[in-house]
Parts: structure tokens; C-alpha cells; sequence
């Protein structure tokens, strides 16, 4: 009998302590899969440290990240010529090629908050860097920052930019001051005001840009902007309420909550040089940003 009690006693428990077990499984699957975000950055290769050679020694290292979607052959021309520009400067740096692989518009700030977050454990400042802007001129020197970020393409050189706060193209800044502005916004898709709004952020945190010094060259002979406009279109739609909103400053995404899965990391060479390349899905919150796809433009109705 007592037998009997103490094996329906334990019969019972064990019943009890497995719907116990799958449900403490099921409550932490949960947890995990919400802070998926952080776990799976963890489980990647830590990136690629830079060539360090005697007279790079000792130097600060820079990761060049390079927004990226569609744009092989400006790739094929900036790998080569970004190495004999900065090699010639003795600078320790690695090319990073963030690739956005969804369907979403082309984000060039988020894309650069996964660059950042991906190369920061290993690198001391970054290069956000526009694919089809080549330095020219040897004086643009590619150098630690040392004070505020250091527009490289300063709007008095820049090809095609030339208002007095512009910041896009070519811009190098330390990890503590990404950091410090949170990053980017994750709120541009499509082209433009991204840079701006960085500029933004920047300024409210007391950072002053500073731009190359020494430098006597204009807009026609310090960079090549291998931009075809009618190849390369730029995508200037503004849809749903796009406008109004990426008109202000930013105060709730950036580097700390922008949403991505990494789909590959190949370290490839063109012609010898190593390049690594991030592909990753850019993951939008339509409730938040639903221009992160527009409509199609109405298509004009054929007339006979
Ligand atoms: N970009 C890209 N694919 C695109 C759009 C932009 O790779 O479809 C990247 C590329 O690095 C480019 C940068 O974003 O240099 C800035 O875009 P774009 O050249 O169109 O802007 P611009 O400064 O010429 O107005
Ligand atoms: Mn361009």
C-alpha cells in the first residue's frame, strides 16, 4: 500500500516536474529568440585585423565600411586604389563592404551601425566611406582624428556637395564618438538626409567636424565620383509621411536598436588586396518606417 502511495507520489510529480521542465524550455526559447540579435553578433568570426607592417606599427587602426548594394564595378576600382592611396599614408586599415541583402530600400546608415558594430571589438575609428568617391589628392591624409570627426570630402572638395554642413561622402570618426551619438539613424531608406541628420547628432554632443588641412585643390581635382546618374540612379522617392519625419532629428533608433541578420561573411581579394564582405538583411519595422518600401510609381497608361 504505502508502496503503491509513494509510486503514484512519484508518477505524479514526474508528470508535474516535466510540465514544469517545458515550460522553463519554452520561457527561455522565448527569452533567447527576443535578444536573438546580440547572441547571433556573438557567434560570428571576429573581424579581420588589419596588415600591420614596421611603419604601421603602433598606429591607431581604421575600418573602412563601405555601404554597399549593386555596385561591383566601382568596387572593383575602389579596392585597388584605396590600398594605393592609404599604404603610400602607412596607415593600418581593412576594407569592410557592408552588402544590404533584402528587399528593402537602400539603408546606407544602418548598413554603417552593422559595420561599426561588427569591426568596433577590433578597430579604433572608422571610415564611413561612399564606394564611388576616390581620393586623389595625397594630402587628404586618412590619420586618426585628433578631435572631432574629419570630413575627408569636405563640402569645398567634394565633387558635387557643397553646402557649408555637409558631412556625407567620406567621413572618419573614433569608436568612443560613434558611440557617444548613438550611431546612425535607422530611418533613411531611400537616398538622402541621413548625413544630415548625423551632423545633427554630432553637434549636440559638442563635436566639432574638422576638415584635412593644407589642402589646395578643388571640386574638380580631389576626388573621382565614378557615378553614372542615369546608370546609378539615385532613389529619391518619398512616400507615407517619409518627408515630415526624416525632416527631424532622430531620438529613438540607432546604433543600440537597429534590427539585422547576418547572412555571410567572405573574405575575398581583388587583385591579391583582402576585402571582407558583410551580407546582411535589413530588417524593418513597417509600423514604424513604412517608406522602407514605396509603392510602385503608377505606370502611365498606354495611349493609341
Ligand atoms: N550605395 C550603393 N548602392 C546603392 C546606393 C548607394 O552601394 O544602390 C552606396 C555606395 O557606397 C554609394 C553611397 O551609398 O557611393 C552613396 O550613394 P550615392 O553615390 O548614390 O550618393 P551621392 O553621394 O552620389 O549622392
Ligand atoms: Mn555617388
Amino acid at each position: 500500500m504505502i508502496t503503491s502511495f509513494l509510486y503514484m507520489g512519484y508518477r505524479l510529480c514526474s508528470a508535474k516536474c516535466l510540465v514544469l521542465g517545458l515550460s522553463l524550455t519554452f520561457i527561455m526559447g522565448c527569452y533567447l529568440a527576443s535578444v536573438s540579435i546580440p547572441s547571433e553578433q556573438k557567434m560570428l568570426p571576429d573581424a579581420v585585423k588589419p596588415k600591420i607592417s614596421h611603419s604601421t606599427a603602433n598606429k591607431k587602426t581604421l575600418a573602412i565600411l563601405v555601404p554597399f548594394r549593386d555596385r561591383f564595378e566601382e568596387l572593383l576600382e575602389f579596392v585597388p586604389h584605396m590600398y594605393k592611396f592609404l599604404d603610400a599614408q602607412n596607415v593600418p586599415f581593412h576594407i569592410f563592404v557592408i552588402q544590404q541583402k533584402d528587399n528593402n530600400r537602400f539603408n546606407r546608415a544602418s548598413l554603417i551601425n552593422v559595420g561599426f558594430l561588427y569591426t568596433k571589438n577590433v578597430y579604433d575609428y572608422i571610415a564611413m566611406h561612399d564606394v564611388d568617391l576616390l581620393p586623389l589628392n595625397p594630402d587628404l591624409k586618412y590619420d586618426y582624428p585628433a578631435y572631432g570627426p574629419l570630413h575627408i570630402s569636405s563640402p569645398k572638395t567634394h565633387p558635387k556637395y557643397h553646402y557649408a554642413t555637409f558631412i556625407g561622402g567620406i567621413l572618419l570618426v573614433k569608436k568612443e564618438h560613434y558611440e557617444l551619438v548613438d550611431g546612425m539613424s535607422n530611418k533613411y531608406w531611400g537616398w538622402g538626409l541621413e548625413d544630415d541628420e548625423f551632423y545633427v547628432r554630432l553637434k549636440e554632443a559638442g563635436l566639432k567636424v574638422t576638415v584635412p588641412a593644407n589642402v589646395t585643390t578643388g571640386p574638380d581635382d580631389t576626388f573621382l565620383h565614378i557615378h553614372d546618374k542615369t546608370y546609378r540612379r539615385r532613389d529619391g522617392r518619398k512616400c507615407y509621411n517619409q518627408r515630415e519625419v526624416t525632416r527631424k532629428r532622430d531620438r529613438e533608433t540607432g546604433l543600440h536598436n537597429v534590427v539585422y541578420r547576418t547572412h555571410s561573411v567572405h573574405n575575398l581579394t581583388i587583385d591579391s588586396l583582402p576585402v571582407t564582405v558583410l551580407s546582411v538583411e535589413l530588417i524593418c519595422d513597417k509600423n514604424v518606417t513604412p517608406w522602407c518600401q514605396c509603392p510602385e510609381p503608377v505606370k502611365p497608361k498606354k495611349t493609341r
